[in-house]
């Protein structure tokens, strides 16, 4: 981030910039701002953020509120990113995507709106992706055509044979069949159900897939001519770019074209309950011992409401927010299910917010007993009062949410946006998003006058409005759905004729012209090469050895913030160690300590940290793949005033860390359910371990540690004879283990807080570190299959290729970013009805590596694969090429913030990728060649080389692989 010497001055109140009218302009002290609000004659409302941050941002935002389940809103969504009137091109989204050094690009439709956000560090970039997104947003074309892809259409077996069965298609189509096979999805769609029965919440805005065939072209063009337009639109910008200039690019390029219009998409109160009720829901899963959820909610107030809103999120922090809360506790120990159920919490995203608290890894039929349990804990909570520290604690974690400034996970600049949205759709104060200093004031005046959270409890228990919900799997759930589609087919073309048929067929073989059909995206805006930044910005630190120990020491501006990592580099471990080395990473932090049992532990850490956590990471030198590295990182977040609490915490967690029977079941129980439900919603990253486990050592280790290999082994320790108090008895030897390894700490913090004493740390290591690497076998290299319930298929196929400093690695990089763009994404996702299709390369880990998302092809998807070379030898120009460069580029220069700066650049160099050899891999990415794209394909990405892995519902062995060659092993997950 660099700071401005000024940034542009706020306008005033009543000040007028065009046709826009500032409405208010407010400090935001917190985060070093300012918000200003306008209105637009025609109605739009603008929020911008003036901020000394180089990631400017930019959003727009549309209340959307469907009145069905056929997922209008998330269809137009798709559809509106495919094609507009200045930009007539089949995909201008995914086609910015590499014209563009964006730091974030991404629409996403919740349950009453609809967002289009993206965020950049270059100023062309950000006017060249306002003009994609402005005209996508207000002028799309919405051709029938989109609509069919991305929606929904009848497709023969064989397109162009009107005798094949006919078959439901389309993007969305098949991307809600996958995520209705999620009990995460299921449950939350089922819950705004069960308690706004009345409102739109009822309804499932992504598309139930048995109704998504009811919405026809006429009824999106009608959703989209209400919804997206200036009255109903909520705008937002973002950092130190003049707003004069982004509200006349707005003006000039939307609002000129519009005339005024009022559309009434306010959401009513729902009435509310007279008794409690109870529901149900179903997915599609075998796992009827652990595999249903019971979560019990109840409606609150409005959301709008900052008092209601501030104090709920801090009750429910309070009750909820580490395994030490009351309510949490009694759940997890009370042996009924292993983790809390999705949903859990207080929701401020319904109109009027919902407090829910539940248990997952349930058998079925458990309904009544978690519900007895939660109202029993909650009673129990509101007449013994809650613990002053507890809410002490909670709102020192508000704290240190409102400093902390982070582009971890999510840009900043986006987050703003985000926190104001919330209020500000509701119909509430956006600035209440941004600034808490007047809630937290009153709740505090509030809290010395006398107990403030026991009445509100008491208050919720007293609330008819309740909704216990059960989802649980069902094993034939996905055999009737399959046999409901076809009976849906069946209903929907009983009475096609002759001519109804040749139109299909017609209409699949235009939607396939056009997808064959080279658009020319010349019209897009686009940065060149030369508006990659060459050199980095420069991250300084120092370091000291204070004996065997390392110590970095980088200043940032944290917010008073300070951030501590030890990483613990560890030398050859046997096998069995391998195995339980995640598996102790998670727990660690989760247990207790020098002589405090996990309860006291949490407390402690709740009390004076933001956070503490623990991780295993596997990496390898830049001139050798085969050299594993492996290494433990403890890492914690505090206010500058808790940091030597901090460096406390982290000691015991290394150094004293203390296991029991009882607690490490509960956590391997919640561990378990965890992966299990990621396996559907990343099965692509599975699919790609299984493949690249049989590459080499850093892969057979990643697929230990995180792949499904490691879902197995922690399955056969939970449900294992004794697998228990083996792990327990491992746990101690890697306990030694760490003790001994190679250490190096990084503190980031503001200059002031810098000279944190450290030696409680540091003086755990002394002596000679053990010596060795870790040297795992290979898994056999065959076809792996792995089928669980899901009725999409993940493929992947992994190559080996060479390491970071080898000049061919940029030409790999960025033949990966060709791929993806120019191949994959129109081949699979396009025409196959994939939701997603990607060709990746970490530098670091030399793995070549092609995958599809949410596929309904298994075979088809291994010959588009297999293409690529054919793909690569075809016309390819110098466009694409330099496209690739600059999206390449971006992984080379990711998105910092004061919170990572200093650590990536301590450890980069530590494991000797020094900013040099970083430089020097930036000037060969900016020469490779199309020749070398070819070059490197040939040599690396052969069959012979090639491993493959894929996470799927059926045997694929029962599609005809016989063709390409391949024949699975296949295991059930
Ligand atoms: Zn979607």
């Amino acid at each position: 981030m660099t700071i401005m010497d000024s940034l542009p001055a706020a306008p005033r109140v009543g000040e007028t910039l065009g046709r826009y009218t500032v409405e208010r302009v407010e400090p935001l002290p917190e985060m070093q701002g300012t918000l200003v609000l306008l209105r637009h004659e025609l109605g739009a409302r603008h929020a911008h953020v003036i901020r000394a941050d180089d990631n400017s941002a930019f959003g727009v935002t549309f209340p959307t509120v469907p009145q069905d389940s056929t997922g209008v809103a998330h269809i137009l969504e798709h559809v509106v990113l495919m094609g507009s009137q200045r930009f007539p091109v089949p995909d201008p989204f995914f086609s910015m995507l590499p014209r563009s050094l964006n730091t974030f690009m991404n629409a996403m439709t919740a349950s009453d709106w609809t967002t289009y956000p993206f965020s950049t560090r270059n100023e062309k970039d950000f006017f060249n992706l306002l003009a994609v997104y402005l005209d996508a947003t207000f002028f799309p074309l919405m051709r029938y055509e989109s609509f069919r892809q991305d929606g929904h259409r009848f497709e023969f077996a064989t397109p162009d044979d009107p005798t094949t069965p006919l078959k439901l298609q389309g993007v969305v189509y098949n991307e809600m069949k996958g995520a209705m096979a999620s009990p995460g999805s299921v449950m939350w769609r089922a819950f705004g159900k069960a308690l706004y029965p009345d409102l739109t919440y009822a309804n499932n805005s992504g598309g139930a897939p048995e109704e998504i065939p009811n919405l026809t072209y006429e009824g999106l063009r009608a959703f989209h001519a209400a919804h997206y337009h200036p009255s109903n639109a909520f705008f937002y910008t973002y950092g130190q770019l003049p707003l004069a200039r982004i509200l006349d690019a707005i003006e000039n390029h939307v609002m000129a074209q519009f005339a005024p219009q009022t559309l009434d998409v306010s959401i009513p109160d729902q009435p509310p309950f007279d008794a409690p009720r109870h529901e149900s829901a179903v997915y599609p899963g075998t796992d009827v011992e652990r595999g249903a959820q019971v979560l019990v909610g109840w409606k609150l107030g409005h959301s709008s409401d900052p008092d209601l809103n501030l104090r709920w999120s801090v009750l429910s922090d309070v009750l909820l927010g580490n395994p030490a809360a009351p309510l949490t506790r009694p759940l997890i120990e009370s042996g009924l299910g292993s983790a809390l159920a999705d949903g859990s919490g207080y929701r401020d995203n319904f109109r009027e917010g919902a407090f829910a608290a539940g248990l997952k890894g349930l058998p079925a039929g458990k309904a009544a007993e978690v519900e007895a349990l939660v109202l029993r804990t909650l009673e129990e909570i509101a007449a013994q009062g809650i613990e002053p520290e507890l809410i002490e604690s909670s709102l020192h974690q508000f704290e240190i949410a409102q400093k902390e400034v982070s582009n971890s996970g999510y840009p900043y600049a986006l987050g703003v946006m985000f926190r104001l949205l919330g209020p500000w759709m509701q119909g509430g104060d956006p600035v209440t998003g941004l600034r808490l200093d007047a809630q937290l004031g009153r709740l505090r005046a509030d809290l010395a006058q006398g107990a403030v959270f026991e009445p509100m409890l008491k208050g919720l228990l007293a609330n008819p409005h309740r909704v216990t919900l059960e989802v649980t799997p069902d094993p034939a759930l996905a055999e009737r759905a399959e046999a409901d589609e076809a009976a849906l087919v069946e209903r929907l073309s009983a009475s096609f004729t002759d001519e109804d048929r040749a139109r299909i067929v017609a209409d699949s073989l235009r939607l396939k012209e056009l997808q064959g059909q080279e658009a020319d995206r010349s019209v897009l805006p686009t940065l060149g090469l030369d508006d990659i930044p060459t050199a980095a910005p420069a991250v300084t630190y120092h370091t000291e050895q204070p004996g065997r120990a390392r110590v970095a020491r980088a200043a940032q501006p944290t917010g008073g913030l300070t951030y501590l990592d030890v990483q613990l580099r560890l030398p050859a471990l046997p096998d069995d160690l391998l195995d339980a080395l995640p598996l102790y990473t998670f727990a660690v932090t989760r247990s207790g300590a020098a002589g405090q049992d996990y309860v006291s532990l949490a407390r402690r850490i709740e009390a004076v940290t933001g956070g503490v956590s623990a991780a295993v990471g596997v990496g390898t030198p830049p001139d050798d793949l085969n050299a594993v590295r492996l290494a433990v990182t403890f890492s914690g977040k505090a206010l500058a005033r808790n940091a030597p609490a901090l460096v406390e915490v982290l000691r015991d967690l290394i150094n004293a860390p203390e296991f029991t029977r009882d607690r490490l079941e509960q956590l391997l129980k919640q561990r378990l359910a965890g992966l299990k439900a990621s396996v559907v919603q990343a099965g692509n990253a599975y699919a790609e371990r299984l493949a690249a486990a049989q590459l080499n050592a850093t892969g057979a280790v990643q697929e230990r540690f995180s792949g499904l290999t490691a879902l197995a082994t922690l399955k056969a320790t939970v449900e294992g004879e004794g697998g228990l108090d083996d792990l327990l008895e491992r746990f101690g030897r890697l306990r030694d283990l760490i003790r001994t390894a190679e250490p190096l700490l990084a503190l980031t913090a503001t200059p002031d807080d810098l000279n944190l004493d450290l030696t409680p740390l540091t003086d755990l290591f002394s002596g000679d570190a053990p010596v060795g690497r870790p040297a795992p076998a290979l898994p056999k290299r065959a076809p792996q299959a792995r089928t669980t319930d899901v009725p999409v298929s993940y493929n992947a196929v992994a190559f080996p290729t060479v390491p970071y400093t080898h000049p061919d690695s940029p030409a790999l990089l960025v033949l990966s970013r060709v791929l993806r763009s120019e191949y994959l994404l129109p081949e699979l996702r396009e025409k196959g009805g994939a939701y997603g299709g990607a060709a990746s390369f970490d530098p670091r880990e030399g793995v070549f590596a092609m995958s599809s998302y949410r596929d309904p092809h298994v075979t088809r998807t291994y010959q588009v694969f297999k293409d690529a070379r054919t793909f690569l030898n075809g016309d390819l120009g110098e466009r694409e090429l330099t496209e690739a460069i600059l999206s390449a580029s971006k992984i080379l220069d990711p998105l910092t913030s004061p919170d990572t700066a200093g650590r990536r650049r301590i450890y980069g160099d530590h494991a000797g990728y020094t900013q040099d050899l970083e430089q020097t891999y930036k000037a060969r990415l900016l020469a490779v060649t199309l020749d070398d794209l070819r070059r490197v394909m040939d040599t690396y990405l052969t069959e012979g080389r090639a491993t493959y892995g894929v996470v799927t519902g059926r045997d694929p062995n029962s599609d005809d692989l016989a063709a390409l060659g391949l024949t699975f092993d296949v295991q059930a997950i």
